[in-house]
């Protein structure tokens, strides 16, 4: 590709603006009140470097694509072991928010839906953490991954947590099958502060180029997380990270990645590039219609999907 970045991107951004499907999620009422045209994208390489256009400063809660992170800092914290006692690895072909655990073991079948992400964050921190332990650990991880402080937006918090009935009933099921233990209003109240941290489409970029990266952050060169915890992470993002559009997602774009309800997108490549982008307006599966655009773009432009041989 001979055109520029900068410009490459800037033209990807010019030829999916245009897409103005799909709606903004509307069961948390602060996202509800987004604005639907936010637009913003960038591309960390592994080797340092943050390329990005259109609304690029633009904060937005983070929600589900903090997923990834969270069960990057359990595996962490525990041990890939002790976290697997807790949550599996499995696609689960349900809704994201389904109150269904695995038969047997009953635990939730994967950390990118809620009912694993709820029992990943009461891991975070170690044996023994407080809520507030919780809470501090995601956000410090996530701020040391973006290499800037995040914060937690705590009006869309609120807003989820008079909301959170659902999350709420996960939360009691998990703790009737002893997947958690500890008061299940916490740990809902936790989860949902690590879902309101406020990020950019370049914090997300250089986030998720450090899981490309095999956990060494791209610009510090810090090791924030071991090789086998890049990987493992990374493997769950290509399982389930597109809620039940995961399948058509990898098969069309090859590139692990997590979306989340206010419209974010992260793309991670291991070896080569992390991807962020922006957009509210979601498709039926919960994906940000533009976003997709955007990284089926990069994929077939910059021969980006996993599969293909070099
Ligand atoms: N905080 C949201 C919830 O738990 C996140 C959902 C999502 O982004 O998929 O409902």
């Amino acid at each position: 590709m001979r055109t520029p970045v900068p410009e490459y991107l800037q033209e990807v951004l010019n030829d999916c603006v245009g897409l103005g499907e799909g709606a903004v999620a509307d069961y948390i009422p602060e996202l509800a009140v987004a604005d639907p045209d936010v637009f913003g994208i960038a591309l960390s390489t592994v080797d340092g470097r943050t390329y990005s256009v259109g609304d690029d400063e633009r904060e937005f809660s983070i929600q589900s694509v903090s997923k990834p992170f969270a069960y990057a800092a359990a595996l962490t914290d525990r041990g890939l072991e002790r976290v697997a006692q807790t949550v599996g690895i499995e696609p689960s072909g349900e809704a994201f928010d389904e109150l269904s655990l695995e038969t047997d073991s009953h635990r939730p079948k994967n950390p990118m839906i809620n009912a694993g992400a709820i029992a990943t964050h009461q891991l975070l921190g170690g044996e023994g953490a407080s809520p507030r332990d919780r809470t501090d650990r995601i956000l410090e991880f996530c701020s040391r991954l973006a290499g800037r402080q995040l914060t937690i937006d705590r009006s869309v918090a609120a807003s989820e947590l008079a909301t959170a009935d659902r999350n709420l009933a996960l939360a009691h099921l998990l703790r009737n099958y002893g997947v958690i233990g500890g008061d299940a209003h916490e740990v809902v109240s936790g989860y949902i502060d690590q879902c309101s941290i406020l990020v950019t489409v370049r914090d997300l970029g250089v986030m998720g180029a450090t899981l490309a990266n095999a956990g060494a952050h791209p610009v510090t060169g810090e090791q924030i997380v071991s090789p086998p915890v890049a990987r493992q992470t990374l493997s769950a993002m290509a399982a389930a990270g597109m809620y039940n559009g995961a399948g058509t997602w990898f098969s069309e774009v090859g590139i692990p990645a997590k979306s989340g309800v206010s419209g974010g997108l992260l793309g991670s490549l291991p070896g080569q590039v992390g991807i962020g982008v922006f957009s509210p307006r979601l498709d039926a599966q919960g994906n940000s219609v533009r976003a997709v655009e955007v990284c089926r773009r990069l994929s077939a432009d910059m021969g980006l999907h996993l599969m293909e041989a070099e």
